[in-house]
């Protein structure tokens, strides 16, 4: 079966690429490298120890797509290529908009075109806005924040409405928790442009020494210690969730809608502790303000998870700071040296 991952050369991307090759998938990467190095592909093929085909292109550009889905019969598509900071999504809405919905349609469109109407499409907890409580269901209402919220939310909708426009199309959307760590090798992680936005990057860029100390966004959250509490998640684990999703989509006659995360929410403090421990080294923090738009706590219920796709996270949370801190330590500049 030949599938064809946006945003493959990505964090989340390229860990899937290692499971579906692994599972026997056919897999077609296809990225504009807009937050990503063709560096992370080359790595994922010394993992995987074959040859990948990687295509150079936009989700916003018919012709790209055309041209892939001419080459290849494609069977279902993982769609990953997306923009994904919340702070420029303020700034930017339009770009996210354009880049994020725009390019989804783009996307369905010449799918439909080509008869491939399988798709597993990425969403995130951000969906669940504020939730009311935890842990949270996939049933919760739903809200948006920020533009980058929004786009997802839109998504969702957008392909619950070409599902019943064409009960042909099979779509999964899956609602990420907080995906961290790497490949056990180390050779592939998280590499974020410029100052990280999210805890773990930034926690193992000052753990080697390239960030002075974390800021710790409020400690006066109704939460165990004060600061702000989230559902990590092993990005191996996530990868796994996606094969899992893609074994069983033909067997979905309805749009499946599937939290991926622990079931466990640990906080900005615990995350420090666990990264310590796991590193040696030691993680300086400030207590800072509360940063706008965050939320005490958010951690999901995965029972349906399990009960659908047969899936649950496996790996810990040392798992996940230990896999983290090998990939930032043996790659303190991330790919950037070896472009
Ligand atoms: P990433 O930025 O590492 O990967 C996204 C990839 O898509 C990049 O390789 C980028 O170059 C590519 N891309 C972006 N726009 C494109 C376009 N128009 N055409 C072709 N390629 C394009 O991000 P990630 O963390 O791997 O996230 C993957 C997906 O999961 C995103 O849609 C993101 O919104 C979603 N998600 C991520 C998280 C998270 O915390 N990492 C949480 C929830 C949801
Ligand atoms: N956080 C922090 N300092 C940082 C980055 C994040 O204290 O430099 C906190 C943030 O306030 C939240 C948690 O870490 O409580 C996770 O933040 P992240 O941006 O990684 O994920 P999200 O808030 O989108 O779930």
């Amino acid at each position: 079966m030949h599938i064809l991952v946006t945003g493959g050369a990505g964090y989340i991307g390229s860990h899937t690429c290692i499971l579906l090759i692994e599972a026997g998938y056919d897999v077609i990467v296809f990225d504009n490298f807009s937050n990503a190095s063709k560096e992370s592909i080359k790595r994922v093929e010394k993992i995987v120890g074959e040859e990948i085909t990687l295509i150079e292109g936009d989700i916003r550009n018919r012709d790209d797509l055309h041209n892939v889905f001419n080459m290849y019969k494609i069977d279902a598509v993982i769609h990953f290529a997306g923009l994904k900071a919340v702070g420029e999504s303020v700034e930017k809405p339009l770009k996210y908009y354009d880049n994020n919905i725009h390019g989804t349609i783009v996307l369905c469109e010449v799918m439909a075109e080509h008869h491939c109407k399988s798709i597993v499409f990425s969403s995130s907890a951000t969906v669940y806005g504020d939730p009311h409580t935890t842990p949270i269901k996939e049933n919760f209402p739903l809200s948006a924040t920020n533009p980058y919220g929004r786009s997802k939310l839109f998504i969702e909708e957008m392909l619950r409405d070409l599902y019943i426009s064409d009960n042909a199309w099979k779509v999964v959307l899956l609602r990420y928790f907080n995906p961290v760590g790497a490949h056990t090798s180390g050779t592939i992680g998280e590499d974020p442009y410029g100052i990280p936005n999210n805890l773990m990057p930034f926690i193992a860029q000052t753990a080697v020494g390239t960030r002075e100390y974390l800021s710790v966004f409020g400690d006066d959250y109704d939460t165990h210690d004060g600061t702000g509490v989230r559902d990590y998640l092993h990005v191996m684990d996530l990868a796994d969730g996606h094969v899992k999703a893609l074994d069983k989509i033909n067997n979905f006659n309805e749009v499946i809608t599937i939290n991926l995360g622990t079931g466990t929410g640990y906080s900005v403090l615990d995350m420090v502790k666990a990264f310590e421990k796991a590193s040696g080294k030691q993680v300086p923090y400030k207590i800072a303000p509360r940063r706008a738009g965050d939320i005490a706590k958010c951690f999901a219920d995965a029972t349906y998870a399990k009960e659908i796709l047969g899936w649950e996270a496996t790996r810990s949370i040392d798992e996940m700071c230990q896999d983290s801190w090998r990939w930032q330590s043996n790659n303190p500049n991330g790919y950037k040296k070896e472009d």
